[in-house]
């Protein structure tokens, strides 16, 4: 049974996994694989090799933002490593355990390390803690072993060779073996030596962590908040975001920093000494490290992290427990790719106790609704908590979370605060606790919220609804618009991701350059959307107005727009001219408009009147798009016909109902299915039912076939 299970989560995944694939499946309804994936959990005996190679793919293509990936991704090695620990013997070359981090990208030239690049093993707790010490002593055969205590610093792990004291070459960890190299990056930040104190002779491999300063991490959500820009979840996210900039530039201005804690190539006999070495070098060592005789100054240095911590000026998530004398560590040796004579402690999450205020509901830029706990202000890990994540309604239920209760949250590392617990014991008798519902109405654009079976998610069921920016730019690329083929659901996410793109108009801006920088596009794909977009922006005038997306906008509406504006504009008008009328005519011009009504008329008065949508009309003129205008219809004859509204019922006798129609057409007349008091004609024929007796009764004027054959030309 271990075996299979072992079997299933080397090639496969496992059940607790279900969970975090529910609430990413929630938040992100329309991520396909994710979808597949969870199927594959759901039956963890089958073989799914496609799926988690989509999965891993997904991972390595957006590390930032796809946290709970993450998590997930962590939970599984953990299960694997401790199952695998057990059973030695079901170690295969293949487990996701033989492999550490993510593989290197391709648009850094690879670094082949010349020592691995190790990952720690975790501990969680005090117990795991004291089970690392004990298989330490027992491996050595005494116990006056002797640690060093170091903070594990929240940052991307890199290698710094330099040659006779003068760098060389720098490399981010990659998968262990084989690393990036970004030494152009490297070089623009202060706190790496490019030549050493001491020209130490030969290659000397230098590992550390680069780390963007709190301070620094925070200027920089602001500023992409300011630009619109989604949030770097944590200082790991952002600074390996600016460590593997195509542009070294862009490294130099995020105020990157280093701490360095291991070489390879020193003759040194104990971590201590190396810490020495290293700090006289002139490289930047951390001053916050102890050694420590026993275990238990180990807990009580991490006791005093876990306090101070939030004062420090950089993010931290534990400390790191080394065996100090490197002979030692010789002896001790490795199992798979983690050092015996080391372990990461992790801090816990931390937790709070609050009230809360109210249940509000988010609407997500792909129209998911989302459940978010309003709380009353509370210090959580040195951060000032307002609010908390509820993932969804069926979370919410769980929880029985209402306004008023008082919860425990918790907050990990950086991610989001979430609700834990409700402390219903809390509740005071007498005093009533609503229990939330999702809304009918859409909070952004109040249209009606859908709730499809089966599924956990609700979705604003208004196609252009203002919060769904993501719809919204799917819809304007989209087929019937301005068709730009390529660009799917997916690439958009990521383009918003990255924050290139936050309106339709952005599209437009976008270069092989800016593509390339996200990570799913390679020199060709980038250059192939690039020309599509180009291309896209000479479409036809009907097309742009239809991917505007205004409300009650369709095909025939817009063709029919852009039919009136044909007439009012010359051949080669620009997008902006046409806009120019649009925002000047007025409701009783438009109504006048051959196949526009009130409503229609009202809501292209208003989308053009709305102040948020200048801007974007505006860039889109900007951007170069030319419409083209339609060739005018065929001209209005006078006659009996012209401008008419006609309607056909019953059956003609004389010639067929299409060819009837097509004639009333081209005299200039308008075919319409139903009557109404806008019906000028009403042709009845044979067998004519509630049509005739309608126009009847309204007073439209009906006519046979025969006086209708009497009107032709
Ligand atoms: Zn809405």
């Amino acid at each position: 049974m271990e075996a299979l299970i072992i079997g299933c989560l080397q090639t496969n995944f496992f059940t607790e996994a279900d969970r975090w694939a529910n609430i990413w499946i929630a938040q992100h309804p329309h991520d396909w694989l994710a979808r597949y994936w969870h199927g594959a959990v759901l039956d963890a005996g089958n073989q799914y090799p496609l799926a988690k190679e989509e999965y891993l793919k997904a991972l390595e293509l957006n590390p930032n933002g796809f946290d709970i990936h993450l998590r997930l991704a962590e939970a599984l090695m953990r299960e694997l490593q401790s199952l695998e620990a057990a059973h030695p013997e079901l170690v295969t070359p293949e487990s996701p355990t033989q492999r550490v981090g993510a593989p290197a990208s391709t648009r850094f030239a690879p670094v082949k390390h010349a020592a691995p690049m190790l990952s720690l093993s975790n501990a969680f707790n005090e117990e795991e803690l004291r089970a690392f010490d004990q298989r330490v002593r027992k491996l050595l055969g005494r116990d006056d072993v002797g640690y060093v205590c170091e903070l594990k610093i929240d940052g991307l792990a890199i290698n710094l060779t330099y040659v006779d004291g003068k760098f060389v070459q720098g490399a981010t960890r990659g998968d262990g073996l084989v690393g990036e190299d970004v030494t152009g990056n490297l070089r623009t930040i202060r706190s790496i030596p490019l030549t050493l104190r001491e020209p130490v002779k030969g290659r000397l491999d230098v590992r550390g962590e680069v780390y963007l300063p709190t301070a620094s991490f925070e200027a920089t959500n602001r500023e992409r908040a300011e630009r619109g820009e989604p949030a770097f979840a944590n200082p790991r996210n952002a600074a390996a975001g600016a460590v593997r900039q195509l542009d070294p530039k862009a490294t130099a201005k995020r105020n990157l920093a280093m701490w360095a804690y291991s070489a390879a190539g020193l003759e040194v006999a104990s971590q201590s000494e190396l810490l020495q070495r290293l700090d006289q070098l002139g490289l930047r060592v951390n001053p916050d490290r102890r050694a420590a005789k026993t275990l238990d100054e180990v807990i009580q240095f991490i006791n005093e992290c876990k306090e101070k911590r939030h004062t420090l000026k950089y993010g931290t998530d534990g400390v790191v427990v080394k065996v100090d004398r490197i002979a030692d560590q010789e002896r001790l040796g490795y199992v798979a790719r983690n050092p015996r004579w080391a372990t990461a402690f992790k801090f816990p999450a931390e937790q709070a106790t609050t009230t809360i205020e109210d249940i509000l509901v988010y609407v997500g830029r792909m129209g998911t609704l989302t459940p978010v706990a309003a709380l009353a202000p509370v210090l959580v890990g040195g951060t000032t908590v307002k609010r908390a994540t509820l993932h969804n309604l069926d979370e919410v239920r769980r929880l029985d979370v209402r306004k008023g209760d008082r919860v425990i949250i918790q907050r990990a590392g950086d991610v989001i605060p979430e609700v834990v617990r409700v402390e219903t014991d809390a509740r005071e008798k007498g005093k009533t606790y609503p229990e939330f519902d999702m809304p009918a109405k859409c909070p952004v654009c109040g249209g009606d919220v859908i709730h499809p079976e089966g599924e956990v998610a609700y979705y604003c069921g208004n196609p252009i609804c203002p919060a769904k920016s993501g719809q919204r730019i799917g819809y304007f690329v989209s087929r019937g618009a301005m068709d730009i083929e390529g660009l799917g659901w997916k690439t958009i996410e990521a383009l918003m991701e990255v924050g290139l793109v936050r309106d339709p108009a952005d599209i437009f801006d976008l270069t092989v350059e800016k593509l390339l920088t996200v990570d799913r596009f390679a020199e060709k794909s980038a250059t192939n959307i690039y020309e599509r977009i180009q291309a896209a922006k000479r479409r036809p005038l009907s097309r742009i107005l239809l991917a505007l997306g205004i409300r009650h906008v369709g095909d025939t509406t817009a063709d029919d727009l852009a039919h009136w504006l044909a007439t009012r504009l010359p051949k080669d008008a620009a997008l902006g001219a046409v806009f120019d009328v649009l925002r000047n005519v007025s409701v009783d011009e438009l109504q006048s408009i051959e196949g526009i009504g009130g409503v229609v008329a009202e809501s292209i008065k208003e989308y053009f009147s709305r102040a948020e949508e200048q801007e974007f009309l505006d860039k889109l003129v900007r951007a170069g798009i030319v419409p083209v205008m339609p060739a005018p219809r065929p001209a209005a004859v006078t006659g009996p016909f012209a401008g008419k509204n006609v309607v056909f019922t019953g059956t003609l006798e004389r010639r067929s109902r299409e060819d009837a129609e097509a004639l009333v057409r081209s005299l200039g007349g308008k075919i319409t299915g139903s009557v109404s008091a806008k019906t000028d004609l009403v042709v009845a024929g044979p067998g004519a039912g509630s049509k005739l007796e309608k126009a009847n009764k309204i007073g439209v004027r009906v006519v046979d076939e025969e006086t209708f054959e009497g009107m032709l030309p």
